[in-house]
């Protein structure tokens, strides 16, 4: 991305701009998008058609509750996984603890809920901390 008050190219990670010092985000000189030069009180760029707010590429989009996403896999195994967007993983979660309820006679429902809860929590509170998760990653 650019740097919206210098227009510099930095890294989409980038917290601070490394040439001038200012936080991305919080000037609006130029888009961070294209890096054409935008005015302070335009929303979006006419340039690209980005939105020239904070956190309109990164960050927050994907944070849940992590009470509700425990909520959710209690109420269907792997739903709260599948919410936050490791979907493939809840999938097999939920596909995994049906079949092994049919051969336990749901008994194995007992372990595979409680993990899931557990599983679905933390990696919620891991996503609200900004913590970087992947499609596979547990607890
Ligand atoms: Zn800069
Ligand atoms: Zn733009």
């Amino acid at each position: 991305m650019y740097c919206s008050n210098c227009s510099e190219h930095i890294s989409d990670k980038a917290e601070i701009c490394p040439k001038c010092g200012v936080n991305p985000f919080r000037i609006k000189n130029y888009c961070h998008n294209c890096g054409k030069k935008v005015n302070e009180n335009q929303e979006i760029c006419v340039e690209c058609g980005v939105s020239l707010t904070r956190n309109s590429t990164r960050g927050n989009n994907n944070t849940q509750e992590p009470w509700l996403m425990a909520l959710l896999s209690f109420l269907l195994t792997g739903l709260g996984q599948i919410i936050m967007g490791q979907g493939k993983k809840g999938a097999a979660i939920l596909i995994g603890s049906i079949i092994l309820g049919m051969f336990t006679l749901g008994v194995s429902a007992l372990l595979t809920t409680p993990l899931a809860i557990i599983d679905a929590y933390l990696i919620a509170k891991k996503k609200k901390e900004g913590k970087e998760v992947g499609d596979w990653d547990f607890f």
